[in-house]
């Protein structure tokens, strides 16, 4: 890396490295190679800011040379996370193979974020990979967890794309690209797995103490360990309900790419509900369908129970007493995941009060959709803004019947139960088509599409005509979606 003469102390970076202070098997210092022609393609200013970051002295060519790596960071050191994970079930030792985390920037108000870039070449970890990024998946997760914060659902960020200007080999060569990204932290399951595997119960404890500090300062309870596992299940049940509620489908639930913080992480091939159908599968991997969008609760459940296994050793010493504690917390995962959900459908549906029958009708409602194949989001946006169209389906007539006397038990008005919905229900969506027809051109470096559907993206709940016009399934003639891990 190259000090070049840009003002970065103006910009604001506050940079610290706790992580670096963990036991030295948790990561290696990487010694990076400078890029030798980067070039702009994105930046998120609105991000920027909320960071407390200031580029409005900073050119894009001065961004390119800051956002792949050639400009260090003041006081950063770069490194690399070692973790492990199960993937499709199965342990494997793995860590950032292409990815540095640069340090952990200190924004105004306090808080602390890693800052992280993807794609910026090999690392010890790296596999016999290249350790490298193409600009599609690049920008495709740039889109979409950027559609996700504005959906309100916890998920690491995008801060900027770069181009490398250097070639990837995939199935065919394609052009190189490093994605900043932000996250509360890049702490996963399977770090903590890894930390017990190869450091040992004393590197876990130093890992689980860093992370309650880091992550849920306000534990204090008897047993720390406990309720470290307790909170981490807790934020897992909210965020996998506002998956299950918005119909996203993550593509692979790997123990690796599961954070302890609760946000969504590891964009690769994920992809979005379009007719309802719960067994629905995109990822070209998942042969068996373990990732599919009606088993990711269950797979959520099956992480944190390996979550809670690596934490055996510190929750008691009497190791059958602590696998009765982490079963028991464990257990309350589908429960609490339940409750998420079922309430999140209250206000799909614009109903404030909860009524026992509330399960019965939205099950009903699901089941409609699912054997007359409607499109889930659509289904949802035309409750919202358009219920008299649905009278025409039979099956749907008789259920709109006990909706509307459901409806008309609440207190609150039509209109508060229309202002309800339209907070929660999307007018859009990143449709897989949608997505796919602006990385097409994008590769092509005629952003134009992209950057129009990331601006709809970013207000989902406004209802313009705009949005609603372009929030359709792709044509019937489509053939099945299909996504690609590690791309
Ligand atoms: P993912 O499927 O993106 O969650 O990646 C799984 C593991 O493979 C992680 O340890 C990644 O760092 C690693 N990996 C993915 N792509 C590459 C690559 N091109 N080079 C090196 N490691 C990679
Ligand atoms: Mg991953």
């Amino acid at each position: 890396m190259v000090n070049k003469k840009i003002n970065m102390e103006r910009i604001g970076f506050q940079i610290d490295n706790s992580y670096t202070e963990l036991p030295k098997e948790l990561y290696s210092v990487i010694e990076t190679k400078d890029v030798s022609n980067p070039s702009f393609v994105m930046f998120n200013e609105s991000l920027a800011e909320s960071l407390g970051l200031d580029f409005s002295m900073i050119s894009d060519s001065e961004k390119a040379e800051i956002f792949c790596g050639n400009i260090r960071l003041p006081n950063s050191i770069p490194i690399a996370q070692a973790y492990g994970g199960h993937q499709f079930g199965r342990f494997t030792f793995l860590g950032d193979g292409r990815a540095l985390l640069l340090g952990e920037h200190i924004t105004p108000d306090g808080s602390r974020v890693d800052i992280q870039l993807k794609g910026s070449g090999p690392t010890p970890y790296s596999r016999g990979g290249d350790g490298l990024a193409a600009l599609g998946p690049m920008l495709r997760e740039f889109l979409i967890s950027e559609a996700m914060a504005a959906l309100n659902i916890p998920t690491t960020r995008s801060l900027a794309v770069v181009l490398t200007n250097q070639r990837v080999h995939r199935q065919v060569d394609l052009d190189g690209a490093v994605l900043t990204r932000i996250a509360k932290s890049h702490i996963r399951v399977g770090t903590f797995q890894y930390a017990l595997a190869q450091g040992g119960v004393e590197t876990l404890r130093a890992l689980a103490d860093y992370t309650i500090h880091r992550h849920f300062p306000n534990i204090n309870d008897e047993n720390r360990y406990l309720e470290l596992l307790n909170e981490v299940i807790k934020a897992q049940a909210k965020l996998i309900a506002q998956w299950q509620l918005v119909g996203f489908i993550h593509g692979v639930m790997n123990t690796d790419n599961m954070a302890i913080s609760g946000e969504t992480i590891d964009y690769g091939p994920c992809a979005w509900l379009d007719t309802y159908e719960p067994k629905t599968v995109y990822s070209s991997i998942d042969y068996s369908g373990r990732y599919a969008f009606i088993n990711q609760p269950a797979i959520a459940a099956w992480n944190l129970a390996r979550f809670a296994e690596t934490l055996l050793p510190l929750l008691e010493k009497d190791q059958f007493l602590a696998q009765k504690m982490a079963q028991d917390a464990v257990e309350t995962f589908l429960p609490l995941f339940k409750d998420e959900w079922l309430s999140g459908m209250r206000k799909k549906l614009g109903l404030f009060s909860e009524e026992v029958e509330d399960e019965g009708l939205i099950d009903e409602l699901l089941n409609i959709m699912h054997k007359q194949k409607l499109d889930y989001h659509l289904t949802f946006v035309n409750l919202t803004t358009n219920i008299d169209a649905y009278e025409k389906k039979f099956e749907f007539a008789e259920w709109l019947i006990k909706y509307r006397i459901r409806r008309s038990r609440q207190r609150e008005s039509l209109d508060e139960s229309i202002v309800l919905m339209k907070s929660v229900n999307p007018a859009i969506v990143p449709r897989n088509h949608l997505v796919e027809e602006a990385l097409s051109h994008a590769t092509e470096h005629d952003l134009s599409k992209f950057n129009h559907l990331l601006e709809l993206l970013k207000t989902p709940f406004q209802y313009s005509s705009e949005q609603l016009q372009a929030n359709q399934p792709a044509s019937a003639s489509s053939v099945p979606y299909k996504t690609f891990c590690g791309t």
